[in-house]
């Protein structure tokens, strides 16, 4: 869409130990070369298995990605990893203010901005994700929460080399519950067209991913969607046929 290059995007939360490298494999194996010639594909697992997962998947078009980075390059930060870490190991994205970081971690719309910027800093492709409680959906503010996250957590001078937005309803996250068709276009087509504003001709080339419970048996009416450029996965990526069967509605 749009001369866009779809995007299909696996986060595996807080899940995995070195046995799943063997999932990275298969999906690895199993990815049509025709697939892989017409999207990207990215798996994001826990930092502790970046490292063999860039391994496992080098010479490959599979990019390995982190969850989450600090937004400085190195300090007294116990615990945290930076934007120059991940990139150290051959991480080429990183998931930026995912909703879970949000409630669980306090991450702020501000807090999302400096570590796009860090992501940018070491070369990487930040995925900023925004997305609106079942609260806030059924109060009528899902656009006006998401613009708002978009225009605070987007970086200035922002780039499709650079970023990535994910739109991912907090409610449909892990619930199997999802918004209509409808409803995503409308959000989808309001993040571009504010995207358009803050990005100037940049915009129309940065791509929108959506997430909240994707599986195979979705994947293809949610893909087809005016301006979704892909999709990010959370429970469906941790099985290499699920995540490679999302792939396939391409
Ligand atoms: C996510 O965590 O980014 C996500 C979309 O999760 P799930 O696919 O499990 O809803």
């Amino acid at each position: 869409q749009g001369g866009r290059r779809p995007l299909v995007a696996g986060n595996w939360k807080m899940n995995g130990t070195r046995s799943s490298i063997a999932v990275v494999e298969q999906i690895r194996e199993n990815l049509s070369p025709d697939l892989a010639a017409r999207i990207d594909v990215l798996i994001c697992p826990p930092s502790t298995l970046i490292g063999s997962c860039v391994a496992a998947t080098y010479g490959s078009s599979i990019a390995i990605g982190g969850q989450n980075l600090h937004a400085r390059t190195s300090g007294a930060f116990t615990g945290s990893i930076s934007a120059e870490m991940l990139a150290d190991l051959g991480a080429k994205y990183v998931i930026v203010g995912h909703s879970e970081r949000r409630a669980y971690h306090h991450e702020t719309d501000d807090g999302v901005h400096a570590k796009a910027l860090g992501a940018r800093r070491a070369g990487l492709c930040g995925i900023i994700c925004v997305g609106e409680t079942i609260e806030e959906r059924e109060q009528g503010r899902a656009l006006d929460i998401v613009r708002a996250q978009l225009a605070i957590g987007l970086p200035k001078g922002a780039t499709a080399a650079d970023t990535v937005i994910a739109y991912e309803p907090v409610w449909a996250i892990g619930s199997g519950r999802t918004p209509t068709p409808r409803d995503i276009a409308e959000v989808h087509a309001s993040l571009r067209e504010m995207l358009d504003k803050l990005a100037g001709d940049e915009a129309r080339k940065i791509r929108i991913l959506y997430g909240g419970s994707v599986k195979p048996s979705n994947a293809r009416e949610i893909l087809s969607l005016d301006n979704v450029d892909g999709a990010l996965v959370g429970g469906a990526s941790l099985v290499a046929e699920d995540f490679l069967g999302i792939c396939a509605a391409y």
